[in-house]
């Protein structure tokens, strides 16, 4: 088990620094074209796919740094390049770890390289659990996955919506019941593979914030996958079913508390996105408040603007913390007593909020124009506090958590 560091080794700052000068130099000066267009940046995937950025290899490595600060600390900086754009970069690596976690090797060595092409011919992936009716209530999702043991196939039939990247990806991992009865526990993940027919994209979200990140809804119509396309095998999931059913006749409150402990793991990765996209309008806010000058001097020099700076600096440091503390937890198996996880989201989404909105205060009527890149950083903030669980869904976490109430 790695100690709980609070400082980048030698290596780690080695990578923020790369990092960090391919989202200065690449990501940031095309984060208002792919707004405006709302379109997947494909040239700029393509980039990071050439620098080994948009690669399985590098994410992996990341994922299973032993500090916990790989992923936090790769979030933090291509989102602080840009948010929409880093979504599709980071996009397909959140459907990548859903095969890597439950998948069986031969399954990890064939469809993740299809997830992510190759530098000359880059592909996107799309992870589909959300359904228009089972959004925080993600349990009571109502796509069916039915096995037709003649064929060895399954056959899946539903609707999924917000999916990043839906219907433009290579390979879609789609999660379907198999056994409503067990709720989340009855549930399975299907990699769709390329072409497959039944599957078609819906409607593609015209979004607040994010814009260059593709949104839409992923129909299943009978759709038709091998037996080979159930992440685990079979075998696994009889044995998975038999083993809830038996839970739930016995505790089905403990039940559905193991299900969360994921969400705990995956959580501070999105608070990290959320710590990025905070530090890169504070900066702006920052740098403007030094040298735009009012009444003869900067308006730094006013307490006003000058404690709201501090205010937003504390915040973002706060909140690191909290993520780095979480991720540490999830990748050294630390049981989530407080659920740290939710917290470090919960506390990180609310600050890229309120600073993106301060620095909108500080820059005056030039922060409300698209001329100066904080007007997008506040859209975009607002996502945080709505995918993978709303800050209320969060807040009810912690508080089962701290009450030992089972969650729901
Ligand atoms: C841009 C974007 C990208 C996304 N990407 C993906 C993706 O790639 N894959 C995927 O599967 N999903 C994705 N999502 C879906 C996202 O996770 C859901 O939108 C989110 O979980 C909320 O669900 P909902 O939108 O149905 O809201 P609802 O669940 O309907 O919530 C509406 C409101 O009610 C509140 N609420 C609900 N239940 C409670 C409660 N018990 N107590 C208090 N308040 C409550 C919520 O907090 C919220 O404020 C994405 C969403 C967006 C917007």
């Amino acid at each position: 088990m790695a100690e709980f560091t609070m400082e980048l080794n030698d290596e780690q700052r080695e990578v923020r620094d790369w990092l960090h000068g391919f989202a200065a130099d690449v990501i940031r000066p095309a984060a208002a074209e792919w707004d405006e267009r709302e379109e997947t940046p494909w040239p700029v995937i393509q980039e990071a796919a050439k620098v080994g950025i948009y690669s399985l290899d590098f994410y992996a490595q990341q994922y299973f740094d032993p500090t916990g600060l790989g992923i936090p600390m790769a979030m933090e900086e291509l989102f602080w390049g840009d948010a929409g754009i880093a979504l599709s970069i980071v996009g397909t690596g959140l459907a990548a770890v859903g095969v890597l976690a439950n998948g069986t090797e031969e399954q990890i060595g064939t469809w993740i390289p299809q997830m992510y092409g190759d530098q000359n011919d880059v592909k996107v992936a799309a992870f589909c659990s959300s359904e228009p009716d089972a959004g925080s209530d993600v349990a009571s999702l109502r796509t069916r996955a039915v096995y037709d043991e003649a064929k060895d196939e399954w056959v899946i039939n539903g609707t999924k919506t917000w999916a990043t990247n839906g219907g433009i990806a290579n390979v879609h991992v789609v999660v379907a019941s198999v056994d409503p009865e067990l709720g989340s526990k009855g549930h399975a993940s299907f990699i769709i593979p390329p072409g497959t027919e039944g599957l078609a994209q819906g409607q593609k979200f015209k979004k607040h914030g994010i814009r260059a990140s593709h949104t839409a809804e992923v129909i299943l119509d009978h759709v038709r996958v091998p037996g080979s396309c159930l992440l685990g095998g079979k075998e696994k999931l009889d044995e998975r079913l038999a083993r809830a059913r038996e839970k739930a006749r016995k505790d089905g409150e403990r039940v559905k508390n193991a299900a969360m402990a994921t969400f705990e793991a995956s959580r501070p990765a999105v608070g990290a996105m959320a710590v990025g996209t905070a530090r890169a309008a504070y900066e702006v806010a920052l740098d403007y408040a030094k040298t735009r000058e009012q009444f003869g001097r900067a308006i730094i020099d006013n307490q006003g603007v000058a404690f709201q700076l501090a205010d937003m600096r504390t915040q973002i440091d706060a909140a690191r913390l909290l993520v780095w503390r979480a991720s540490w937890m999830a990748v050294n198996g630390k049981p989530f007593t407080a659920a740290e996880g939710s917290m470090s989201k919960l506390f990180a989404s609310e600050t890229a909020k309120k600073v993106t909105a301060q620095a909108i205060q500080i820059l005056g009527g030039n922060g409300y124009t698209r001329e100066y890149p904080v007007e997008r950083m506040h859209r975009d903030s607002a996502i945080y506090t709505i995918f993978e669980g709303t800050s209320e869904i969060q807040r009810l976490v912690i508080a089962r958590t701290l009450a030992g109430m089972p969650i729901r």
